[in-house]
Order: C-alpha cells, then sequence, then structure tokens
C-alpha cells in the first residue's frame, strides 16, 4: 500500500544544494514524486512504502547540506498519485518568500580537489560546489541562479555544464560553478595597472615573502596583506594606512599555527575553525614570532582563517600568518569595486591580486570574541549576513536603519529578522549610500515590502534624516536604548517586561541629555528609566570623545569641585592657567558640554586619569585598552560608589567616591593595572546593587545585558556572575552586537509591534 506526502521546507534551503539532495534521498529509499524551490523555500511531494517516508523525513532533518538550516519542516498526507520517477522542478514563486545564504569557507571535497595535481581544477582560485563558496556577495537577484549572480558573464564549459546539470553531481545547480577554462582567473599587477608577467599565484607569495604590500580582491572586499613576521613590512603597512592604531587581523594558514602565536582556547578554536570564518579575538603569546606592529597596545590577535580558495593558495606560501586587514584608509569603508580599490588604494598597495568576477554586496569580515563559551559579536558581517533571525512573533514588515556607529539595516518578514552586514559608521554621504543600497537590494532579494521605517531618536544622524525625507514610507522614532533592550530581548525571545543595563558610548536621551549609563524597565510596547549613572558633562561634546583627558576632567571636577585643576596629574599639568579656567567654565555652565550619564565615556575618562591614553583615535580606544591592562592586574577590593534617588525618583549609581579612591590611589603610587582591575568591578558591583534596588521595586527578575560597553568582557563577566549570584535571570547577545550595529534589531521589532507611527 503506497502514501504520498507533501512537505514544506523552510529557512535557508536555496542555492545550498537542497533540491538535488532530496532527489538523492528519494532514490536511495526508492521514493517517486517532485521536488521544487517554491518562494518561501522548498515544496516536495514523495510517494512510498510507510516505513521508507517516516525514514526519508528524518534524513531530511538528519543528513541536511552543510550550508542548509531549516527552520521549519511541515508534512501533510495526499492521496496517492501515478509516476515512478522522481523529479526536480524549476522554482516557482508563492509563500513567505526566500531565504539567502551568507558566503561559506570551501569545504573539504573542494580542498581535496585544490590541491590534488591530477584534479582539472588544480590550484584553481574559485574552485566551489553546492556546498560551499560565495552567495550573499554575487547574488544580483532572485531566484537564486547563475543569470542573477555576478558570474553571469562566464559560460560554462561543456565539463562544467555537465555538472551543472547532474543530479548527482556535487556541483548540480552550483551557481559559481567554473574551471580554468571558462571560469574567472586571477591577474596579478603593479600599482600602475601593469600587468606581472609569470602565474600570478607564485608571483603574489614571492612578493608577499619579499616583504611587498599587496591588495588581495576577496569575497566581499580588498585585504591588504602582508608578511605579519616582516615587522619592516608591518610597520610600512601601518605607516601608508594614516593613523589608523586599530590592530591588524591575521589570517593563519590553519589552526596549528595559530597556536604558534596565541592561546586559543576549545571554544576559541571550535568558532575559529567554523565555515562561518569569523576574525576571533584571542589571547597573544607572550612571545611569539609576529611583529609587534600588528596590534600594538593590545593582549590580543583577531585571527581568522582562510575562506576562499585564493586565500588557502596564498597562505600555502610558508607564512606563520598574513596580515589581512581591510582595504580601505583609516575610517572609509572597504573597497570592493575594481576601478575604486585601484585609486583608493594605488598608494597603499605595491602589488594588486585580482581577478574578473565582480563582487555585488561589500562584506567585511565579521568580528566575534567569546564570552562564556558563547560567541559574542563585535561585528557581524561576511558567513552571517543576511542570514535569518527567528523572531518570537509574526510582526508587520518594518525596515529599520540602526544609529550612526557600526550601521546596519535590518527587515523584517513574517517571524523572520534580516539583519543587514556591517555597513560603517554613517558620517558621510559614501556610507549613507551604502546604507540605502544595502536596503533596496536586502528588500529585493528577499522580497520585503516594508510599510514603515524605524530610526533613532537622534535628528541629525544621517540615518534618521534619511529615513524622514528619502526613504517615501511612514516612520517611528526609536530611542536609542530602548531598542538595545529590544534587540536583546529580541535575540533570547523574551516576552513581557524585564530590566536592562544598558551601557554604552552615547544615544539621544529624550530629555535632551546624552545616554549612555542606562537601566531601563519595559519591554517592547514602552519602558521607563529607572535609573542611570551620575551624569557629568561633556567638555567640547564631540571632542570628549576623541580627547578622552576631558572625561577624566569633568569626572575629576564633578569629584574634587575647583581643586581638581590642583590635582598633579600629567594631563591637567600640561593645561595653561587659561585653559584650566575655560574647562572649569566650560564644565561649570555646560557651554558646549551637554550631561551624559554615558559608562562608555567614564571608562574612557578612567583610562585617561591612569595615563592609558589621553587622546584616540578610533571610538572606544582608550576604553578597549584600560580592560587590556585590568586584565593583567591583581584583584584589590572594590573602590566605593553611591545609590541615591533623585527628585524624578530616578535611582542615580554615583561612582564620585570611586573616583575619588582611584585618584588618590594612583598619585600615592599604587599599581595602576589592579587600579583598573577594581574600577570594572566596582562598575560592575554598582550595577548590580542598583538592579537589586529595581527588584525591589518592581519585583522583576530578568535582566537582559546591551549596548557596546558589553564588548568589555572583563565588565560584562563581573555583572553576569554577580547578577547570577543574586538569583537574577541574565540574558546577553549571542548573534547580533551589543554594539549599535544590532540596534537595527531592536528598532525593526519595536516599531513592527507599535500599531502607531508618524
Ligand atoms: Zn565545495
Ligand atoms: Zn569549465
Ligand atoms: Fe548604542
Amino acid at each position: 500500500m503506497l502514501k504520498r506526502i507533501r512537505c514544506d521546507i523552510r529557512g535557508i534551503v536555496q542555492g545550498v544544494g537542497f533540491r538535488p539532495f532530496i532527489h538523492r534521498l528519494a532514490r536511495r529509499f526508492e521514493l517517486s514524486g517532485w521536488v521544487r524551490n517554491s518562494s518561501g523555500g522548498v515544496i516536495l511531494e514523495a510517494q512510498g512504502k510507510e516505513g521508507d517516508l517516516h525514514l526519508f523525513v528524518t534524513a531530511i532533518r538528519a543528513e541536511a547540506p552543510p550550508l542548509a538550516v531549516i527552520t521549519g519542516l511541515s508534512r501533510e498526507e495526499i492521496p496517492a498519485g501515478d509516476g515512478d520517477d522522481f523529479t526536480i522542478f524549476a522554482s516557482k514563486g508563492g509563500g513567505g518568500g526566500p531565504e539567502i545564504s551568507p558566503d561559506w569557507d570551501v569545504c573539504s571535497d573542494c580542498l581535496r580537489e585544490l590541491f590534488d595535481p591530477a584534479d582539472r581544477r588544480f590550484h584553481y582560485p574559485f574552485i566551489t560546489c553546492t556546498n560551499c563558496g560565495p552567495r550573499y556577495s554575487i547574488i544580483t537577484g532572485t531566484p537564486y541562479d547563475r543569470h542573477l549572480t555576478t558570474m553571469a558573464p562566464f559560460v560554462m564549459c561543456p565539463l562544467c555544464r555537465g555538472e551543472y546539470d547532474d543530479p548527482a553531481d556535487r556541483r548540480f545547480h552550483a551557481q559559481p560553478n567554473g574551471c580554468p577554462v571558462c571560469g574567472p582567473i586571477l591577474t596579478l599587477t603593479d600599482a600602475t595597472g601593469k600587468v606581472v608577467v609569470g602565474n600570478p599565484l607564485t608571483e603574489a607569495i614571492r612578493l608577499l615573502a619579499a616583504g611587498e604590500i599587496l591588495a588581495v580582491k576577496g569575497t566581499g572586499g580588498y585585504h591588504l596583506a602582508v608578511d605579519a613576521a616582516n615587522d619592516g613590512a608591518v610597520r610600512e603597512l601601518r605607516r601608508r594606512k594614516l593613523r589608523d592604531e586599530k590592530p591588524f587581523a591575521l589570517m593563519a594558514p590553519e589552526l596549528e599555527e595559530v597556536r604558534k602565536f596565541a592561546t586559543p582556547d576549545f571554544p576559541e578554536e571550535r568558532l575559529i575553525t567554523s565555515p562561518e570564518r569569523p576574525i576571533v579575538l584571542v589571547r597573544q603569546r607572550d612571545e611569539h614570532n609576529l611583529s609587534p606592529a600588528v596590534a600594538p597596545a593590545n593582549g590580543y590577535f583577531g585571527v581568522m582563517l582562510p575562506s576562499t580558495p585564493l586565500q588557502h593558495l596564498l597562505l600555502r606560501g610558508n607564512f606563520p600568518a598574513l596580515v589581512m586587514t581591510s582595504g580601505n584608509l583609516s575610517d572609509e569603508p572597504m573597497a570592493y569595486r575594481d576601478k575604486d580599490a585601484r585609486q583608493r588604494l594605488n598608494a597603499t598597495a605595491d602589488f594588486f591580486l585580482i581577478h574578473d568576477r565582480s563582487i555585488q554586496t561589500r562584506l567585511d569580515d565579521s568580528v566575534v570574541r567569546l564570552f562564556q563559551g558563547n560567541p559574542l559579536f563585535l561585528r557581524r558581517s561576511r558567513g552571517y549576513a543576511p542570514r535569518a533571525l527567528p523572531l518570537f512573533a509574526g510582526q508587520r514588515s518594518v525596515l529599520a536603519v540602526g544609529g550612526e556607529l557600526k550601521g546596519s539595516v535590518c527587515l523584517t518578514r513574517g517571524d523572520r529578522a534580516f539583519l543587514s552586514q556591517h555597513i560603517g559608521d554613517l558620517k558621510n554621504p559614501e556610507t549613507l549610500a551604502s546604507l540605502e543600497q544595502t536596503a533596496e537590494h536586502l528588500k529585493k532579494i528577499l522580497e520585503i515590502k516594508p510599510e514603515l521605517v524605524a530610526h533613532d531618536l537622534h535628528p541629525d544622524y544621517l540615518s534618521t534624516r534619511w529615513a524622514r525625507e528619502s526613504s517615501g514610507l511612514p516612520t517611528v522614532g526609536i530611542q536609542h536604548h530602548h531598542a538595545h533592550l529590544a534587540s536583546c530581548m529580541g535575540e533570547n525571545g523574551l516576552e513581557g517586561e524585564v530590566m536592562g543595563i544598558i551601557f554604552d558610548g552615547a544615544g539621544f536621551g529624550p530629555d535632551g541629555t546624552i545616554w549612555g549609563g542606562e537601566f531601563l524597565v519595559g519591554g517592547y510596547e514602552n519602558f521607563r528609566r529607572w535609573g542611570h549613572i551620575r551624569q557629568v558633562h561633556l567638555p567640547g561634546g564631540d571632542a570628549a570623545v576623541r580627547e578622552p583627558f576631558r572625561m577624566a576632567l569633568s569626572w575629576l571636577r564633578a569629584t574634587f569641585g575647583p581643586a581638581a585643576f590642583d590635582l598633579p596629574f600629567p594631563f591637567i599639568a600640561s593645561l595653561s592657567p587659561e585653559e584650566k579656567k575655560l574647562f572649569d567654565r566650560m564644565i561649570q555652565r555646560g557651554i558646549n558640554s551637554p550631561l551624559t550619564s554615558s559608562c562608555g565615556r567614564l571608562l574612557d575618562g578612567v583610562a585617561a586619569l591612569l595615563g592609558v591614553r589621553s587622546a584616540v583615535s578610533y571610538e572606544g580606544q582608550a576604553a578597549i585598552e584600560l580592560e587590556g591592562i585590568a586584565e593583567g592586574g591583581k584583584e584589590r577590593p572594590p573602590l566605593p560608589f553611591l545609590i541615591a534617588r533623585d527628585a524624578n525618583d530616578s535611582l542615580i549609581l554615583d561612582f564620585t567616591p570611586a573616583i575619588r579612591e582611584l585618584t588618590e590611589a594612583f598619585l600615592v603610587g599604587d599599581d595602576r593595572a589592579s587600579l583598573a582591575r577594581a574600577f570594572h568591578n566596582t562598575v560592575a558591583r554598582g550595577a548590580v546593587d542598583l538592579c537589586v534596588a529595581i527588584r525591589q521595586d518592581t519585583g522583576l527578575q530578568r535582566v537582559v545585558l546591551s549596548g557596546g560597553v558589553f564588548q568589555n568582557r572583563l565588565l560584562a563577566e563581573g555583572v553576569h556572575d554577580l547578577l547570577a549570584a543574586r538569583n537574577f535571570n541574565v540574558f546577553t547577545h549571542r548573534l547580533v552586537p551589543p554594539n549599535d550595529g544590532g540596534l537595527a534589531l531592536g528598532q525593526a521589532i519595536i516599531a513592527g509591534r507599535s500599531s502607531s507611527c508618524a
């Protein structure tokens, strides 16, 4: 007695070899029927013996192709039909809309062929199959089909075509399929564009070994590469990249090599070797043979393994590691179009290793660190975007445009949220154009028509202005820290009311001050600011972000009064009497010095106090270096702090007592590393005590931690462990960054659930 079932499969099941996989399974269990893509996933009908059908469905989940992510599989019995074949049908629309796979590492089958001299793709830098390779970066439209990718101009040779058409082949409908005869090819040129004679790969390896700087075209853009063991070359790259003090990312040939210069633990190793191939922050070894200029003033290396065949080939050139930093100058977005890369990088790179397949979507490398065994994203981009994030409930379709720093956009469709790749800091028209482009492209390939646009409350953010003036849709403004709260709630599937510790750099507060050390109570619908870090002035506004010594002055002024300007700190001694008077007046009267409760700026100020750094080249640098120093510090008792209620009945967490004791201890010569550590512990204790007070007020047990300061592992760990010890339920970010890179997700959920809009 034959039975027939119909299955509807959702998730990332297109462009990942899913239909041929179903076809192979159907043959194994001797089933007839068909499979086809729908716009929401894959639909199939299968007919056979009841037991076989059962095994077949079980195997769909158990043996799904490596790139597939099944989020839903429904089956129903239908009347049996005719036919003994199992057919793969062409795509057909309908349903909830497509999902797009991120770009992935080379699979082990392709890797084996890449290094097999007998294989026709031996050393071919663009080898790929349905289980691996570029996806999001090359897709120009949907359905995912070769003519809607940047592979469109390449006409397959008969051998490749044969693979592509054969359902039993690993390359059946592998859209980027190609070979040295018909696919993309590599070219090596000098900075003027003149082609270097010889095998591009061999020559590139020779040049790198000789200490030259190469621009290398990758999956989502250009990298600048040098031999990481060549100190002169690394320093020269740093000099040419202008004012850039950020650590350079490293690419090592394999895990074995990583262990020689860093000390990854098991979860870090698992993340490094995952097919998403992110940059993972791992502790440096005390002794290693890489250039100290790779990551100056930093105890970590950002390490990744090769993720394209070209990178695998380059790294076989016997380098312990290559510096692989974004192809840009200081804060610009990474170059990804060939002409633009040539123009912008020709003064930085000596040579260009390029190819003739264009990149549709710029994708920076993702950056992750481990937090209690889970990934903590600093940047979510290549390998992850635009994978769907599940939402607890279906909601209205929204486009959220994020904040200003670490921009990204988020689109929702039903109970799915699609957070874009990292776009960059929205400080110029180019990044804004990139935001607009990303939103348009994602709308197209994910087939989403948003009903409204969510944006930050800050009226001057370029993203806010774009939403209000150019999006052409109804808009809704979402408070910055409310969005952080919702982002963390959303990825953890929380409903109802929670409290949130939102520690970050800066966000627009509805009261006209700058928020950033917030204790919120609420949910998606609304929130209340239950408490915050004591406010101080931000002397000179944005200048205080670039010059943390201004924050030190402000905290000292709040702690010691006018006597602050007589304290024997070098950054105070270097001020003239006029400057001191000016700063005092600015701080006293709030002239060009808005009030802020920012936790990030508090840590900046303490970094400057302890002589870590009085000016920075990127936001948060001083606080990051302070954390590095604190990690090496000995434990000492925490510093004092106060909790009080202000006239509005808000709880105020006051760190001036801590600043007083820290100052006195530092000025009598106490070890600054242990002081830095003690300050981290103090902030954690203060935050947790404040949560205890909120629990007394509200009865709430659940706490979410969000905001850029929670990239700080020492602080995050302190807050997390102390909260857990007091029986709170603590929720942190694991899927999206705690920083503003995850803001759009929170905005999208709040807006999608609300009914009112402007
Ligand atoms: Zn493969
Ligand atoms: Zn071919
Ligand atoms: Fe923020």
